[in-house]
């Protein structure tokens, strides 16, 4: 299995120390001719979605992903990954996300929550987070931190707004790896 990280701006790095702790290779993907390597899977991560929003359309990788991801690409997003594939962004998934929804000095906290799917306490991580404030046919709520959606699934696309990344805990990079 190879799985392709995202890595135009933000946390691509920590996604892939995260991969090879799972023994999992991965790639980083800068460019257009990155994107189109062989993959079974990409990550989307946290950072600023409209810098990374922007690079995705200037590199013209924003087409090709939009279009693989229908197909059935599996995709992981994190935090501003969440935001990439919502309604106003890619629109692969029926959501719709509020960007910085705590303000921006609350929107980094720390909580430990549960996740369905995964057995005990996951440690969520929340920087300048979004929550999802809507969500349409098809999506699973997998999370919710004080009655906000924080992670989600429709088909093979993954959202959390918390950077799983950032702690030791595997068990939701081994999530997104059993979708693909
Ligand atoms: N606040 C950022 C945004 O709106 C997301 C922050 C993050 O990815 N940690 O794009």
């Amino acid at each position: 299995m190879r799985i392709a990280i995202l890595a135009l701006q933000g946390a691509f790095e920590e996604h892939r120390q995260t991969l090879l702790k799972l023994g999992v290779e991965s790639f980083l993907v800068r460019n257009l001719a990155d994107y189109q390597r062989e993959k079974d899977g990409m990550i989307i991560p946290g950072g600023e979605s409209t810098t990374i929003l922007k690079l995705l359309k200037d590199l013209s990788i924003f087409e090709p992903l939009k279009k693989d991801i229908e197909q059935g690409l599996p995709v992981f997003g994190t935090c501003a990954g969440l935001i990439m594939l919502d309604d106003k962004h890619l629109g692969t998934m029926n959501i719709t996300v509020k960007r910085n929804a705590y303000g921006r000095q609350l929107g980094s906290f720390f909580f430990e929550g549960d996740f369905d799917g995964i057995n005990g306490k996951i440690p969520m991580t929340f920087i300048r987070a979004p929550f999802i404030e809507k969500c349409g046919d098809g999506v699973k709520i997998l999370s919710t931190v004080n009655g906000n959606i924080v992670a989600a699934q429709q088909g093979r696309q993954l959202v959390t707004a918390f950077h799983p990344e950032l702690n030791d805990d595997l068990r939701v990079h081994e999530y997104f790896l059993k979708m693909c």
